[in-house]
């Protein structure tokens, strides 16, 4: 039986596969202000951009240290995602509250490839004791490290002293990342992933988190399918 369960952050828990583009345009927005900086419109378009080669051109281009220049950006994007979310603006999936119910006798963490500090307000915003919570430092390196690379999970994973478990995402990257750990994977359904073909390696397929208590109770040498 699966004691530790890992869950990735936006759609499984928050609504929708990401953080949308007009957070990080604003928040790009944001940072070159507060920086001073005039970008053209090629540069601004440039620096809204969520790939840090693009954003790093355009603030050598400007003049600005492109690292300062993304901590910011980051920070910003936290700020609105935080907002967004305390406001409703961004939903939470009704089947979250499956979690708190597993809490009792089973570790809960999030990793998610968003920033930190979103995935820290996520798991404080929300009534599931996660007993972890980790996201991308506020770097290139942390952004460069984002899953498929398993150091999230890994880091994780040693912070809570455990060596197996179950990883539940909703992208292919999260079972890749899954199995480099030891986890096994679940691949959780979303109206966004509803038509992707199951990523090979998936232990699980789930509709929804409240068919998590079924998998905990399944006998480990089974995969199975919970339709
Ligand atoms: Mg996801």
């Amino acid at each position: 039986m699966t004691e530790t369960i890992l869950l990735d952050m936006d759609g499984v828990v928050l609504e929708g596969p990401g953080t949308p583009q007009s957070v990080y345009d604003r928040a790009a927005d944001a940072a070159a202000e507060e920086l001073g900086l005039e970008p053209t419109d090629r540069q601004r378009r440039e620096l809204r951009s969520h790939g840090y080669e693009t954003v790093a051109s355009a603030c050598s281009a400007l003049g600005a240290d492109p690292r300062e220049f993304w901590r910011r950006k980051e920070d910003e994007a936290s700020r609105l995602a935080a907002e967004r979310i305390r406001s409703g603006e961004r939903g939470i999936y009704g089947d979250v509250a499956a979690l708190e119910s597993l809490a009792d006798g089973t570790t809960l963490a999030l990793v998610s490839n968003n920033r930190h500090e979103t995935a820290r307000f996520v798991a404080d915003f929300l009534p599931v004791p996660f007993a972890a919570a980790r996201g991308r430092p506020p770097t290139p390196e942390g952004f460069r490290r984002r899953k498929p690379d398993p150091h999230l999970l890994r880091e994780t994973l040693d912070g809570l002293g455990v060596e197996d478990g179950l990883y539940v995402g909703d992208r292919e990257t999260d079972v890749l990342a899954a199995r480099k750990v030891g986890l096994e994977a679940a691949y959780l359904r979303r109206p966004h992933n509803a038509d992707v073909p199951l990523p090979e390696g998936a232990v699980y397929e789930l509709e929804g988190l409240d068919e998590l208590p079924d998998v905990l109770e399944a006998p480990e040498d089974r995969s199975r399918s919970f339709r």
